[in-house]
């Protein structure tokens, strides 16, 4: 008898066994699909581990239903990456496996319903309902769930069908199927039957009557004299200028013969322009050959290099070499940072042999991408991407680069894995023996510190390319502009006259708000009522162009009302202040100038961002007003000041990284002031200008940022010392939830003792109706990673085996960010 092991899509702790003939067996490797059948009626697309001869201990393995791939579409370095990524990240390896391939490669599995044709039906013991299903089987032999809804008009069609089932009048089936269809472009070639001279004059003599067809021939000959490329219709269509409807003709004629070949959706459309690689300046050259050097005996190097120094051409001249020795690279990016100036400037380089991989990109471009790296093409030698790239089937990497290694975005929140990108990727540069550089000009104090300790190599660039100074700094104290009322709605005199100068001479502005929407908050002036979303703890934003009230953590929305819902006052007043309101009040204070908002309010769609990105580019936008998305690596030639609106909720965030993240952050917006020739200039407005994290930005002190926040991160016993697991609890009942939370924590403190903090509830601690608490577990340096998520585990055990708690989730986030 022959068994695989097999990895389901689903968060199952161990590997299920199903039982295959002795071919299959011979047939089967690891990382190939085949569909199998779980539960009582499902189907789910699995993925082969193991092949092997022992048959399961306590259940007997059901058999597959059938083998879909001929090759494995997972190879074993994956296999070993993802095994990693469960055991650290603490989930299970169907986790991974359903985040990690795009959805098209998991076979779907949907209920389909026919007709029971082994069974006499006694149509009058048929209800109403059971009679229109049983008629509609009739004149349609299969249909499906939703199908039947229609019919009988009923959301909930299960009892209909579980009552005709009973009745054996129907029968279901699971069925999979493929979801994945290749793009397929249309060819033509002439029929065989004219390939001879002979032929060929026969034919087009015929053909003097008609001058279009005879063209449409001729026009053939006329391409293939260029190329011995097969010859698109289109292009046909263009050479010979005639209609769709002449060549169709000539195909029914059987003259032509029309075929397809399926192409690639993501190739790489355009000319490819010799770029030379720029040759780097001195300060560049520097950093790569310490970047060498670094290489040689570490794995990791961190490249720190102030924005503007021209990063990015550096990367480039080890990409070259990676690809010269013919291996694969991967750079990765926050997605928000993959934008097309950088893709077209690796284009412009390295043409074809770069592809993208990105979440806007849809499932057909994605597992082209996928097949391309699995066939070891040379079109996706290079790869950038977001952090899923890192799933790809790469066999050869010679190179992981990681730009912008501070984003938080590198984390995955939801749903697991909760992973790391950085972190995974250096233990996929382990399993390919190969280098990684992380990129930053704020780089994240993880980083940093193991610069410090050794474990990384480091590399700097301290100017920016062309000796352009830093952006000038200057903070604004709201506090007594407020006082001496020099404020015009959430300008202040200073960052009015700035944006005046700055446009008088031609030049771009941005400025940056934290905040989407128009206000935050909504308030009654006379009962202080103000509008909370009903599913979560939170008020409702105002979004004024809407008119609506959204909440940003699930999404509902209502309109505004004219009158307090509580009193029935209509004095409602505004709290706090968004990107929305800061464009609207742009065009009162400056109304000739043309402005624009980018946040994900204006950037939904694919090519929303890109829109923005490139109006501003080509100058048709003066002032750009955004959220942190405007932080993220975009190189604009033209703005010479920059304004951020308020730094006070950054400073006052309620977490440990709150000071990191604001001085990244505010370095980052500032960094796009001044990138050519002449110095940019920053206004940040605060009503706390004298806090020591916004000194610290306005001189550029990086070192002494990172030698306070390592200072209180020792102290408080956060990272990158010691390491934190937060475990959440979720539930829809608030006293369960609490209850679980506390039984679990003492579970935890009794393991740990006094480095376990909580059970609290998150600054928002109900979202989409479901309770939030978290915990938050402290590993001081020398306790053993693995044996203290052994010990969660089993309290987590004990705790599933108690039954009111078995409803409440658990989540594990382990290095939470
Ligand atoms: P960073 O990523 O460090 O912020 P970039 O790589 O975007 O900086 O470089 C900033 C600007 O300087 C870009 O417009 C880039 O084209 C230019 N630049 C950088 N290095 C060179 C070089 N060696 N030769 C010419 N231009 C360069
Ligand atoms: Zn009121
Ligand atoms: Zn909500």
């Amino acid at each position: 008898m022959y068994f695989i092991d097999v990895i389901l899509p689903i968060p199952l702790e161990k590997f299920f066994t199903y039982r295959v003939s002795e071919t299959e067996a011979e047939f089967l490797e690891p990382g190939m699909r085949v569909g199998v059948p779980f539960g009582k009626s499902k189907v789910y697309t699995a993925l082969v581990f193991k092949v092997h001869r022992t048959p399961p201990e306590i259940y007997e393995a059901k058999e597959i239903h059938r083998i879909l791939d001929e090759s494995p579409i997972v190879n074993a370095f994956q296999l070993k990456h993802w095994k990693w990524m469960a055991q650290y990240y603490m989930c299970s390896l169907g986790e991974v496996f359903r985040s990690a391939v795009p959805s098209a490669f998991l076979l779907e599995s949907e209920t389909l319903i026919l007709r029971n044709t082994s069974h006499e039906v006694d149509e009058l013991a048929l209800k109403d309902d059971e009679f229109l299903v049983f008629e509609a089987l009739q004149h349609q032999s299969i249909l499906k769930v939703h199908e039947v809804s229609s019919i009988v008009d009923k959301k909930n069609v299960l009892p209909v069908l579980h009552r005709l089932l009973q009745k054996k009048v129907i029968v279901l089936k699971e069925e999979m199927y493929e979801q994945y269809k290749p793009k397929l472009e249309r060819f033509v070639k002439l029929s065989h039957a004219y390939r001879s001279e002979e032929s060929l004059e026969t034919l087009l003599e015929s053909l003097t009557r008609a001058p279009q067809q005879s063209q449409v021939i001729l026009s053939i000959f006329q391409i293939q004299g260029m190329s011995k490329k097969p010859i698109k219709t289109k292009e046909l269509e263009k050479v010979s200028g005639a209609s769709k409807a002449v060549i169709k003709a000539l195909i029914e004629k059987d003259i032509l013969e029309e075929y397809t070949i399926k192409v690639d959706r993501v190739n790489y459309e355009g000319e490819h322009e010799e770029y030379d690689v720029k040759s780097l300046n001195e300060y560049q050259q520097i950093a790569l050959d310490d970047i060498h050097r670094n290489f040689n005996d570490k794995r990791v190097t961190l490249l720190y290099g102030v924005t503007s120094s021209g990063k990015t051409e550096v990367y480039v001249q080890l990409i070259e070499n990676c690809i010269q020795l013919g291996k694969q690279a991967l750079y990765l990016l926050p997605e928000i940072a993959l934008t097309t100036q950088l893709i077209t400037r690796l284009q412009a380089y390295f043409g074809e042999k770069v592809s993208v991989y990105h979440s806007k990109y849809n499932v057909q471009e994605r597992i082209e991408v996928w097949n391309n790296v699995l066939a070891q093409k040379s079109k996706a030698q290079i790869v950038i991407g977001a952090r899923s790239a890192l799933f790809l089937p790469f066999s050869n990497v010679g190179l992981i680069i990681v730009d912008e290694e501070h984003e938080g975005s590198f984390k995955q929140f939801d749903p697991a894995p909760r992973y790391h990108a950085r972190d995974a990727a250096i233990v996929l540069a382990n399993l390919h023996d190969c280098n990684i550089l992380l990129g930053s000009a704020t780089p994240s104090i993880e980083s940093f510190y193991n610069t410090r300790s050794g474990k990384y190599g480091l590399a700097e660039i301290k100017r920016r390319y062309g000796n352009v100074l830093m952006p000038e700094m200057e903070l604004v104290d709201l506090k007594e502009q407020t006082r001496k009322k020099r404020m015009k709605g959430h300008f202040s005199e200073r960052l009015l006259e700035e944006i005046q100068t700055a446009l008088d001479e031609g030049e771009q502005v941005i400025l940056f708000q934290n905040r989407r929407g128009y206000a935050p908050i909504v308030e009654c002036s006379v009962c202080g009522h103000s509008p909370q979303c009903p599913n979560c703890d939170v008020s409702l934003t105002y979004h004024q162009y809407k008119k609506q009230l959204r909440c940003h953590y699930c999404g509902y929305h209502m309109a505004l009302q004219e009158s307090c819902q509580a009193c029935g006052s209509s004095a409602l007043d505004t709290k706090g202040f968004g990107t929305e309101q800061v464009e609207k009040e742009l065009e009162t204070l400056f109304p000739e100038a043309k402005t624009s908002r980018m946040d994900l309010d204006t950037t939904r769609g694919k090519h929303g961002y890109e829109k923005i990105i490139t109006a501003f580019e080509q100058q048709e936008i003066d002032i750009l007003v955004g959220t942190q998305m405007l932080t993220k690596g975009l190189d604009f030639r033209n703005v010479s000041l920059v304004g951020i609106m308020s730094a006070d909720s950054l400073l006052n965030f309620p977490d440990y990284r709150a000071h990191e993240r604001c001085f990244q952050l505010l370095t980052q917006v500032a960094g796009r002031a001044g990138r050519t020739k002449k110095r940019g200039k920053v206004i940040i407005q605060s009503y706390n200008p004298y806090h020591q994290i916004l000194k610290q930005v306005t001189t550029h002190d990086y070192e002494s940022m990172f030698k306070e926040q390592m200072y209180e991160r020792e102290q408080y016993k956060y990272p990158p010392k010691n390491r934190i697991i937060r475990i959440t609890f979720k539930h829809k009942e608030y006293n369960r939830l609490n209850e679980a939370a506390e039984w679990f924590a003492r579970g935890l403190r009794k393991a740990f003792g006094g480095s376990v903090l909580g059970p609290e509830y998150p600054p928002v601690a109900r979202i989409r109706n479901q309770y939030l608490k978290n915990v938050m577990v402290k590993i001081p340096m020398g306790q053993s990673l693995s044996k203290t998520k052994s010990a969660i585990k089993r309290i987590e055990k004990s705790f599933d085996a108690v039954s009111q708690y078995r409803s409440v989730r658990v989540i594990y986030n382990v290095d939470h960010v």
